[in-house]
């Protein structure tokens, strides 16, 4: 398990102890143990810093075989730090080497408080024997590893355990949003079919308004379960980026040309562009997925009949999609929020609408490495920008 000569670190000012260590070193396990002395706290931060930088540089300097410290052994009474503070300087400033104290010999008090914060063993020195000083180096050497190895299954742990808090809060959100948010639709649905099927003196004109509302709130409920079910995908991470080349321009013109179809309250979405976006590398589907979320969001927002500016400018190799309305805005508070699952502003109740699109929209976002920003100020306007990358490959590339 460890390799074949351990590294030494050993940082005690007075010459007659580092002496006698140094002697053991030398004269019992020279092929083994290599030992670099220092009298300073100072000193030998700044050495243990160095050796793991110099670690770190090895894939460019292939001269500098120097590996980092395997042990420190540390002396609680040094010219520039003296007792536990020694200790907890040094920890933290070098938080993964193992550290064994030497102390005197009525010091046992201090030992234990010093593998209280940290140490892995203690020496008393005029006690040091060959074998003891050799023990403590393995053992604190092994105690280091099996600690690491310990916090590294406590990390991956946590963040299973975070993934799974946010796949459960999801659900419970998902559970509440489907019985508050199908409700509506569906008590829609049984009403005009309840009419439609009790009412025999309905005209042709009227039957129509009800098979509308019933298209309408099955629509609805159609693009809630797709928006929920992208998202889902998006959790699990089994959303891919599947990049192809685009026609930027042709894109966009088609996306304003649909939603401007849509846009009941006839907001005006004026479609401009600069800069040569013809040919873009990007995933259709998720660029799809934010232009329309966006827009749609711009037209929603918006009073009857207002302009909303869907700008395009490519340069530098990026594609900076923007789209500007003069809508209601958002409030300040929420706007950090907007990009959570769920998350209305305050003064959108009015407008029917469940929190997903800006959720989706980043994710969309990140899987192409770009990054979205808002600017919105309530009763104005809001304005989004999206940047990307035109030719991104994705995230392993
Ligand atoms: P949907 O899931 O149907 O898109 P939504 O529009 O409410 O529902 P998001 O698109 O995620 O959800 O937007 C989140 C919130 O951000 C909205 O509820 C609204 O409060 C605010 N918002 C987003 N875009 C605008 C905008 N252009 N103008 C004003 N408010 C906006
Ligand atoms: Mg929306």
């Amino acid at each position: 398990m460890h390799k074949m000569i351990i590294r030494v670190l050993l940082v005690e000012d007075s010459p007659s102890d580092a002496k006698l260590l140094r002697q053991i070193f030398t004269h019992a396990y020279q092929h083994e143990l290599q030992m670099v002395h220092v009298e300073r706290l100072s000193e030998a931060i700044d050495l243990s810093l160095a050796e793991n930088n110099s670690q770190v540089n090895d894939a460019e300097n292939a001269n500098s075989q120097q590996d980092k410290f395997d042990v420190v052994l540390l002396d609680l009474g040094l010219p520039d730090a003296v007792g536990l503070e020694t200790l907890k300087e040094y920890r933290a400033a070098v938080a993964d080497i193992p550290v064994v104290v030497l102390t005197g010999l009525d010091d046992e008090e201090l030992a234990m408080q010093a593998l209280a914060e940290g140490a892995q063993d203690y020496l008393v020195k005029d006690q040091i024997t060959i074998q003891r000083l050799i023990r403590a180096i393995r053992y604190a050497i092994e105690r280091e590893e099996i600690l690491n190895k310990l916090r590294e299954s406590e990390e991956i742990s946590r963040q299973a355990l975070a993934k799974e808090q946010q796949l459960n809060e999801l659900k419970s959100n998902f559970v509440a949003m489907v019985s508050h948010e199908f409700r509506n639709p569906m008590t829609t649905i049984r009403t005009a079919i309840d009419i439609l099927q009790n009412q025999n003196n309905l005209d042709e004109v009227r039957k129509d308004v009800y098979f509308e509302r019933v298209q309408d709130a099955l629509n609805h409920m159609l693009q809630l379960l797709d928006e929920v079910l992208f998202l889902s995908k998006s959790e699990a991470a089994k959303l891919e980026y599947k990049p192809a080349p685009l026609n930027l321009i042709s894109f966009c013109d088609e996306i304003t040309e649909v939603l401007q179809m849509k846009a009941t309250g006839q907001q005006n979405i004026i479609f401009n562009y600069e800069g040569d976006c013809n040919l873009a590398y990007m995933d259709e589907e998720l660029l799809y997925c934010i232009l329309t979320n966006l827009i749609s969001n711009a037209v929603k927002y918006s009073p009857p009949q207002r302009n909303i500016w869907f700008n395009v400018i490519c340069k530098d190799n990026v594609a900076i999609f923007k789209v500007k309305d003069e809508g209601i805005g958002i409030p300040e508070k929420d706007q950090v929020n907007l990009f959570q699952t769920f998350y209305r502003a305050s003064n959108a109740r009015r407008v029917q609408g469940t929190g997903l699109g800006l959720a989706m929209v980043k994710k969309c976002v990140d899987l192409h490495g770009g990054e979205i920003s808002l600017e919105s100020q309530q009763d104005l306007g809001t304005t989004v920008i999206v940047k990307l990358p035109l030719n991104y490959r994705g995230e392993s590339n």
